[in-house]
């Protein structure tokens, strides 16, 4: 049983609910966990309000957190196989990809440890005599932070260890779907010796345990991560309290083919950028933009090689890609390619769950490739979040810059070609907030992450994703205090 994390005390939820955790690759239950509503998520707030004015968390140094910070990475490498295990069982992700995402988020705390100990204000030098001008940056208080199911640690994690470097103290709501590692980060994070009430945890569905967190006014700051449509009422909720908010939203990233790029590389990671946990990666290459002349070539072996992809569970030593996390994800994917064919795409791989009988009770559904598809159609502007790639082609820099732009989105983006200035044009053109050039996913926790357009709002990781914790002060002081001359001193 997995409960609430309340002050430093393991809760169930008030009401006693509670919910079942399935694994998406077998149907089969994993854990059983306690199902917040509003009122256990005020007691949340409440604590990590008083965790922020009144403990002794105010008193610790830059360097008392990055060492919190340092030890939470080490006990994450400790328990990494443990932590990985139970992150495929919540998510149906293969196990080494499990460890590969702790992997990340191990340097994620690394990096903002190094993050906390550079923290330092500014002297603002002003052509003023005896006057000293300098910037403060504090945390901005107590923080919500809301993550997905696709990757709930490392979700957490570009979240939680920046709040740490801050100081900032916060309530993490988890996805419903997914809460195990991110309850395991929590009694890590106790044992990394973060003080009670510090961090705090609720878990349950956004609609019940989550709404109170854009509403309350002791929360000064809303880090989403999540769907579009959920994101714009977080906004609009947060909007009347004024908080400051940054989320991360959806994507339906361009993945551009010249005919001039390296063929094999280029075919080869079309595939991994679309497919790599079934296409449940916000940032999945799902719309491939390929040049007239090299179409044929590079969508047939595409398509042939989507056809092999191997599907299993997280365990399962020959499985390649896994499951969709719910029953009703497969169904969406289902309508959604259903809904492309009758638009005009034309289905060249999948488009179908499989037939092999040991993956019938999970919610598995095999790599589909969508050829004669264009900017108007709906399956090329709508996050699918599933394995469908759709494929365009153009006949110039200019259109396959105009095709890519052609988006509400703006996440991120991949151009392939051999031509290293054409290339980087290219890049420089694209509205998206990652590109790649002959490369597709790698991400550091140094660089910046986050979306142009509809896909988001501020940033996550790099020095920006530690500034959306921290309040600027300016602290203006006169060492020689005079009368400033302005009013009259009047006649008596
Ligand atoms: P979602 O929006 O349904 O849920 C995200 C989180 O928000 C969950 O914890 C959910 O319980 C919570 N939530 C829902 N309604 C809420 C409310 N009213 N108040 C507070 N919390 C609420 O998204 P999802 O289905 O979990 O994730 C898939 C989406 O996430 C995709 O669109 C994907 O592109 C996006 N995503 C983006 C990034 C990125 O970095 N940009 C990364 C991962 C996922």
């Amino acid at each position: 049983m997995i409960s609430l994390l309340i002050a430093g005390t393991r809760l169930p939820a008030k009401s006693g609910a509670t919910r079942k955790i399935i694994n998406p690759a077998t149907g089969e239950f994993v854990i059983e966990v306690a199902e917040a509503d509003r009122e256990d998520t005020l007691l949340a707030i409440e604590a990590a309000k008083a965790a922020f004015e009144n403990s002794i968390w105010k008193t610790y140094s830059n360097i008392q957190r990055a060492e919190i910070l340092r030890k939470t990475a080490q006990i994450l490498s400790r328990d990494k196989s443990q932590i990985a295990k139970a992150e495929s069982l919540d998510t149906g992700k293969r196990f080494i990809e499990s460890e590969y995402d702790i992997d990340d988020v191990i340097s994620v705390f690394n990096y903002y440890a190094e993050q906390a100990e550079t923290l330092t204000s500014r002297t603002n030098s002003v052509d003023r005599e005896n006057i000293k001008s300098r910037i403060e940056f504090e945390p901005v208080g107590v923080c919500a932070l809301i993550t997905p199911w696709n990757y709930p640690l490392l979700q957490a994690s570009w979240k939680v260890a920046p709040a740490i470097a801050a100081g900032c103290t916060f309530v993490l709501k988890p996805s419903e779907l997914t809460p195990s590692t991110t309850s395991m980060l929590m009694d890590i994070l106790s044992e990394a010796g973060l003080p009670d009430g510090v961090g705090n945890l609720v878990l349950g569905a956004g609609a019940t345990a989550g709404s109170l967190l854009s509403e309350h006014p002791a929360v000064d700051f809303v880090s989403f991560t999540g769907g579009v449509s959920t994101g714009k009422l977080l906004m609009k909720t947060a909007s009347q309290t004024v908080k400051k908010v940054a989320l991360e939203l959806g994507g339906k990233n361009p993945n551009i083919i010249f005919a001039d790029a390296n063929l094999p590389a280029a075919i080869d990671n079309a595939l991994t950028a679309v497919f790599l946990h079934s296409g449940q990666v916000c940032s999945a290459g799902a719309r491939l933009l390929v040049e007239k002349s090299v179409h044929k070539e590079v969508v047939g072996e595409i398509a042939r090689r989507a056809e092999n992809i191997v599907l299993g569970g997280p365990f399962e030593a020959n499985a390649e890609t896994g499951a969709l996390i719910s029953a009703a994800h497969l169904e969406k994917i289902e309508n959604y390619v259903a809904n492309a064919i009758s638009e005009g795409a034309k289905l060249i791989a999948g488009g179908r769950r499989p037939v092999e009988a040991h993956l019938q009770d999970g919610f598995f559904y095999r790599p589909t490739v969508l050829d004669a598809c264009h900017s108007k159609m709906q399956c090329v502007q709508d996050e699918s979040f599933g394995p469908i790639l759709t494929i365009e082609v153009f006949e110039t820099e200019n259109e396959a810059i105009t095709i890519a732009n052609d988006t509400i989105y703006g996440l991120a983006g991949a151009v392939w070609s051999e031509d290293s200035e054409k290339a980087n044009r290219v890049a420089q053109a694209l509205r998206h907030g990652t590109i790649w050039i002959n490369d597709y996913h790698p991400y550091v926790p140094q660089a910046e992450w986050g979306g142009f357009k509809q896909s988001g709002v501020g940033r996550e990781l790099g020095p920006t994703g530690l500034a959306e914790y921290l309040e600027p002060k300016h602290i203006w002081q006169n060492l020689a205090p005079a009368s400033s001359g302005w009013f009259s001193e009047g006649a008596n």
